[in-house]
This record gives C-alpha cells, structure tokens and sequence, in this order.
C-alpha cells in the first residue's frame, strides 16, 4: 500500500505515482545501459532520444502545428518575465499586459526594465477577483506582443475565453497548460513552468512561433535568446536532463491518461464538485467572479480565520497536505492539478464537511 498523502501544493506540485515509480525503476539502470539518465551524456544518442520524443509527445498532446519551435528552457517562468522582452520587444515598440494578478503583475514590472509598456486592462478595480472583458482592454495600435497570464495560481482566477488580438498573443500558462485542449495557432507564444502540470521545478517549456525568433535585443545573454536555443534543440548548453526526462514520462502517462481531452473531463468534475461544496456551504466562501474562477487552483475562506490553524493541522492529521492559501492572501489554497484523481477532492470535501459540522 502506497503510504502517499494527497498533495494539494501549487508547485512543486503532486506529480502521478505512476510517473514517480516509473522513474525509480529506471533510476539506476535505464533500459539496460548501466547509467541513471542523470548520468548520461545529454549529447549522446539515448539521451537525445529520450529528449525528442519527450518533445514530440508534448507537440501530440497539444497538436502543436508546424510553425512552432518548442523550447526545453531553465530558470523557471520567472526568467522569461524578462526573457520575453528581451527577445520580443525592439527598441521603441510598446507591448500592451494585462493585470489579472500577482504574477502577470512580476512580468509587467519585469519588462518595463527593457521597454515600454502599457497595462492595457487591469482587475485592481475588482481587487483582481475578476478579469477585465475583453471590449475594455485600452491596446496600443502596433504593439510587439500582448501578454496575459491565463490562470492566476494565488488568486485562483483563469481565462476561460482567448482574447482576440492583432499583435502576437504572449501567454504565462504556468498553471493551467496541459488542464485541457488548447488551440496553439491562437498563440504568438506559450510558455510553462514545469512544476505543476509538467515535471520538476526550474524546467520551463516555450512553444515560439518561428515568425518571432531572431529579434532579439542586441544585449540579449546568448542564453537567454531563443533563436539560439531553438537552434540548438534547446541544449545550447547543458539542459535540465533529468527534469525534461521526467517531463517525458508525465507526457507519456497524459497520452495513456486519454491526453487533453480525458483531462478536460476530470478537471471539470473535479472543479465542479469542490466548487459546488463551496458555494452550498455557509461556512467556506470563494471571492472569484463565478466566470473567471480557476479549474487548477481553488481559493477558500473559512467563515472565521481564528479557525485556520486548527483546519490546517487537522487536514495534516488526514494527510491533506499544503492547503495553505499564499502568504500574500492568506486563507486556503486547494491546488488540484491533472497527478490529483477525484479521490483526493473527495477526500478534501469530506474533511472539509466534518470541519464545518464540528465548528460551523
Ligand atoms: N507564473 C505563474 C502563473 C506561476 O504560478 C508561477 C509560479 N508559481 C510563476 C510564473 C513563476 O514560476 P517559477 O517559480 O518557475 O519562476
């Protein structure tokens, strides 16, 4: 028996047992080789392999068309807050961002360090608890790019619509890719860090139209440019092998899972039923606008926050781990990503309901 809790972390988040027993057996020895794919050369052919069809997997999983290059890159999301001006944004070109929350808040601060930019809409009217519509949003005519984050992980609110726009859509999916199909050629760019949906932290997958490669900033690092990357199938120098590896199994278990399709199912169900405890209860509350609330990332207040503690330490008791919300908005965080089943939703409503019963 698996003594495994139920992981409701943001990230480094829960990662399928399967993927993780997987990696164990093959930890030692890969596939006969006598090495850990730790170990090996990521120039040599079986590493190199082991890359490629964890890339093409990833291109099947969200039927990435031609056209696009797909990026295995370090330094988490939050490199490519400046990254991303650096390669896209030329010299006396604006690029327009939508405030939606903290971390499409740390991209526009990053960026306005490289060029101009314009906060086209942003939620702070609504205390970020709603997305501006879109027939509000001020775009500059020519922008470079227009950048979003389409799921907000602390505030647990989420895109359920793509904006329409002329200029190159730039999208932070760190917290929701892979949830559910997604329609590429929508996307000047896409990018991920990997600890949620993906694999191991520090890996940060970019999927670039070929269009916007080669206008890098002339001071743009060598490794930051993703010309140079892509040239160089992403190993311009030593990559995260183990962490793209790894990657490589999670996309191997989404195709046996049923893909996107199959995960778009189970998140709806999974969201609906904890969304659905919430909103019947009296005692938990969730301030997003019902339109605009996160399928991987679920916000709650309890009806007195004297109470938190003891909620906390009674989930630990029932292996419910990591429950609480961030240190910037307090409260509680469920994070319920693809690796965490219906079981584990249950299994949190059902404490959740006797929390209530015994303090409500
Ligand atoms: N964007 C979003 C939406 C995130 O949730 C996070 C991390 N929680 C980041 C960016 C930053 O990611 P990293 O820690 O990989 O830099």
């Amino acid at each position: 028996m698996s003594n495994r809790a139920f992981n409701f972390c943001a990230g480094p988040a829960a990662l399928p047992e399967a993927v993780l027993q997987r990696a164990q057996a093959e930890m030692l020895d890969w596939r006969g080789n006598g090495l850990s794919v730790m170990e090996m050369s990521h120039r040599s052919d079986e590493y190199v392999a082991i890359a490629e069809k964890a890339e093409q997997d990833l291109r099947d999983l969200l039927s990435v068309p031609a056209g696009y290059k797909v990026l295995f890159l370090q330094g988490g999301a939050s490199q490519q807050f400046a990254q991303i001006p650096l390669n896209l944004l030329p010299a006396g070109a604006t690029a327009d961002y939508i405030e939606t929350g903290i971390w499409s808040k740390k991209a526009i601060d990053e960026a306005r360090r490289y060029g101009t930019v314009n906060v086209a809409a942003s939620g702070k009217a609504s205390d970020f608890k709603a997305i501006p519509k879109q027939g509000e949003w001020n775009l500059s005519p020519g922008a470079a790019y227009v950048h979003y984050a389409s799921n907000e992980t602390i505030g647990g609110l989420e895109f359920q619509w793509v904006p329409e726009t002329d200029a190159p859509l730039v999208v932070d999916m760190s917290s929701d890719i892979l949830s559910r199909p997604l329609d590429v050629s929508k996307f000047g760019m896409i990018y991920a860090g990997a600890q949620k949906n993906i694999g191991p932290s520090g890996l940060v997958v970019v999927i670039i139209r070929d269009d916007l490669l080669g206008k890098a900033h002339p001071l743009c690092p060598t490794m930051l440019n993703y010309a140079v990357a892509a040239e160089n199938g992403s190993m311009y120098n030593t990559p995260a092998s183990y962490s793209w590896y790894l990657s490589g199994l999670v996309f191997e278990w989404l195709k046996e899972q049923g893909g996107v399709v199959a995960m778009e199912q189970r998140n709806r169900a999974k969201k609906d039923r904890l969304y659905g405890f919430i909103d019947a209860s009296s005692f938990y509350t969730n301030p997003i606008a019902v339109a605009d609330r996160s399928w991987m990332n679920v916000p709650f207040r309890l009806a007195d926050e004297r109470l938190d503690k003891a909620f906390l330490a009674g989930a630990d008791e029932r292996r419910l781990l990591n429950l609480k919300g961030h240190r910037s908005v307090g409260g509680m965080r469920a994070s319920i990503y693809n690796a965490l089943g219906m079981e584990a939703i249950e299994a949190l409503v059902t404490y959740m309901a006797e929390f209530e019963k015994e303090h409500g």
